[in-house]
């Protein structure tokens, strides 16, 4: 087995209610995936992030790779052994970081020669050896290697980065089907194995992004990602592009939107169909001090907030705005503690879950109205 994917309702809009049964954890659908870039959601425990209802998160290969080191975490049991966090993980393929983080990329058909950002030291990836370092990490769901094609981008340069795409998805295929039970949890838990998600790119072309989306299935993937969005593109654009997808992937496969986005966004994207979106926005937004409220978007740095007595965010029940004023929290991040992070990213992650919670609400199936009342 490799994964499950239960649909338990689809709206007219098109969203849907389901649950994803992975070999950790079983996710309710649509979710939001906190991102664990370095083996760590940044400043937030994991025990915290059980309470506040994370289901899956992510895992950087880009950065594990360099440090500590994939082979490293395999003999220490795997990245949720690792890290002890006993739910889901997805790690992205590494591509992603490669083109934005790292100096001196050499891109080639056979794969991508670049300098670590920590240290120079040369590295070359390509699909397999992509296929490879996240076998040993060990996440659920493991991501094709692609080219995140930049914006803007010529048509020409679309096409092109499109073209490797196609044959990195391809090449990650067959190499991860080959060894997808060397994982180093196989037996442990009967058998189970990885599932592996093709990325569809195009830039912002919606004849190349159908394109990429109809060559993926013809592969047929366990899941199918929308990659290189939110990378600068106007809003129009990304809601464009997701709508040219959407309608030509399999319903009874999982759907995940890379990279996005802000709150009104992921539950936009959720009710149109997408099952799965994750962002570093809530934690990135969070250590800069900017909280995602009900009453919008508040800066904590603000002087107004020097002696407010009331929490972050009066409608949040979470366990800062539950016990902490905006004062506080404005005090903390203006004296650099470390603690300011912490409180900031757990609220904004709170807020981004009860997103989530409450539109996974909404495309519940209608419940059953018995046809006669008080027969009994
Ligand atoms: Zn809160």
């Amino acid at each position: 087995m490799t994964l499950e994917f239960k649909l338990r309702n689809q709206t007219e809009a098109g969203g849907r209610r389901a649950q994803l049964v992975l070999p950790h954890q079983t996710v309710e659908t649509p979710v939001f995936m906190p991102v664990g870039t370095a083996g760590t959601v940044k400043a937030v425990p994991q025990d915290v992030l059980e309470t506040l209802g994370a289901q899956i998160i992510l895992g950087n290969t880009y950065h594990l790779y360099l440090r500590p080191g994939h082979e490293a975490i395999r003999r220490m049991g795997g990245l949720h052994r690792f890290i002890s966090w006993p739910r889901a993980m997805l790690t992205d393929s590494g591509g992603f970081q490669v083109f934005s983080l790292s100096a001196l990329r050499k891109v080639s058909d056979e794969g991508v020669r670049f300098r670590s950002h920590l240290d120079g030291s040369s590295h070359f990836f390509t699909p397999e050896h992509s296929m490879d370092v996240q076998i040993a990490l060990g996440a659920d769901i493991a991501m094709a290697f692609d080219e995140c094609t930049e914006y803007p981008a010529e048509r020409g340069r679309a096409e092109e980065s499109l073209r490797l795409t196609m044959a990195w998805a391809r090449r990650s295929l067959d190499h991860f089907r080959a060894h997808r039970e060397e994982v180093v949890w196989h037996e442990e838990l009967g058998g189970k194995t990885q599932s592996l998600f093709g990325i569809v790119q195009g830039g912002m072309y919606g004849d190349l992004r159908r394109e990429s989306a109809e060559r993926l299935v013809e592969m047929d993937f366990d899941g199918y990602a929308i990659g290189g969005l939110s990378v600068g593109e106007p809003r129009e654009a990304t809601l464009e592009m997701i709508s040219e997808v959407l309608p030509l992937l399999p319903k009874d496969k999982p759907r995940y939107v890379m990279g996005v986005g802000y709150p009104d966004e992921i539950e936009q994207y959720a009710r149109m169909g997408v099952d799965m979106m994750d962002c570093v926005l809530p934690t990135r937004a969070a250590r800069h001090g900017l909280l995602f409220t009900s009453e919008g978007r508040l800066n904590i740095k603000g002087k107004k907030f020097a002696e407010d007595q009331g929490p972050p965010d009066p409608e949040c029940n979470c366990m800062v705005c539950r016990r902490y004023t905006r004062a506080y929290l404005r005090h903390l991040m203006h004296s650099g503690e470390a603690l300011s992070g912490t409180l900031n990213s757990i609220h904004n992650l709170a807020y981004y879950l009860e997103i989530m919670q409450r539109v996974r609400a909404s495309l519940e199936p209608a419940p059953e109205v018995p046809s006669q009342a008080g027969s009994a």
